[in-house]
């Protein structure tokens, strides 16, 4: 689904000069995975997934999502590579003026669908997420984790087959996080999603995924099956 090798990415900025986030990164999400990538803040998790989606680009190396080289995408290659690709954040980025039904129809607005059609996705969605009945709420009248189901909702709306993650429960308490990793494990399941998982929190790797990459300060320095990685001495 994902496959990346001798990834290399190296920030030019005029103040602090060069600075390499990512430095022969090789990693191999295969379809169905739920992959934890795990390390501390700056370890430069963020820049792949950014990577990935082809929000930021890369020095060296490939990275080939479904077999395409992600640099090499034109412009309708990259849409459809976004649009396949859904992406969570950790303060869930809903429109404070927009209903829930108005956040989660929006990525919908590119498309060729009527605005009955859009309503009516969003609703199905609202729907898979436990929220239907709150369709008319706006977002601050919700819980953290009520708006981070809003926000997978959304994420969801183009019929993605890959959930980027990026530290989706940090901002959440722990049953609230262990209601949206049940969540999120229901549509890996229901919807035959891959999911990668940015997280600097161990308990959110053990608790959902079956791989595993630990990276630190741009490289990775372990990987595998979350079973091996754990049965480690
Ligand atoms: P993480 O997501 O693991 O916290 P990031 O990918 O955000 O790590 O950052 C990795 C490194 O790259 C950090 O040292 C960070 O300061 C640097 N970095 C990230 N984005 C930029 C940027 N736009 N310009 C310059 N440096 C950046
Ligand atoms: P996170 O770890 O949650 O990704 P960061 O604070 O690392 O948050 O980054 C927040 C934003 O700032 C990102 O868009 C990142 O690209 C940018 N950024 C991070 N470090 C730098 C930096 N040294 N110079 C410029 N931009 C940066």
């Amino acid at each position: 689904m994902v496959q990346i090798s001798d990834l290399t990415k190296t920030y030019r900025t005029e103040d602090e000069g060069d600075k390499t986030a990512l430095e022969n990164v090789n990693l191999t999400i295969d379809r169905g995975d739920i992959y934890g990538i795990i390390g501390l803040s700056g370890a430069g998790k963020s820049t792949l997934v950014r990577c990935i989606n082809g929000l930021e680009g890369y020095d060296a190396g490939s990275i080939k999502v479904r077999g395409q080289e992600v640099k090499d995408l034109d412009h309708s290659g990259m849409r459809d590579l976004r649009q396949r690709t859904g992406m969570i954040f950790q303060h869930f980025n809903l429109m404070p003026s927009r209903t829930l039904v108005g956040n989660v129809e929006l990525p919908l607005h590119n498309s060729t669908m009527s605005r009955r059609q859009r309503t009516s996705r969003a609703m199905e969605l609202l729907d898979l997420v436990g929220l239907g009945e709150l369709s008319e709420a706006y977002p601050g009248e919700l819980s953290g984790g009520q708006q981070q189901r809003v926000a997978i909702a959304r994420a969801l709306a183009n019929h993605p087959d890959i959930l980027l993650s990026d530290e989706a429960t940090s901002a959440l308490d722990p049953n609230t996080t262990k209601s949206i990793l049940g969540l999120l494990e229901q549509l890996h399941h229901d919807l035959g999603l891959t999911i990668v998982m940015i997280t600097h929190e161990m308990s959110v790797v053990r608790q959902i995924c079956n791989k595993i990459a630990v990276i630190d300060q741009g490289t990775i320095v372990e990987q595998g099956r979350v079973f091996d990685v754990f049965a480690k001495p």
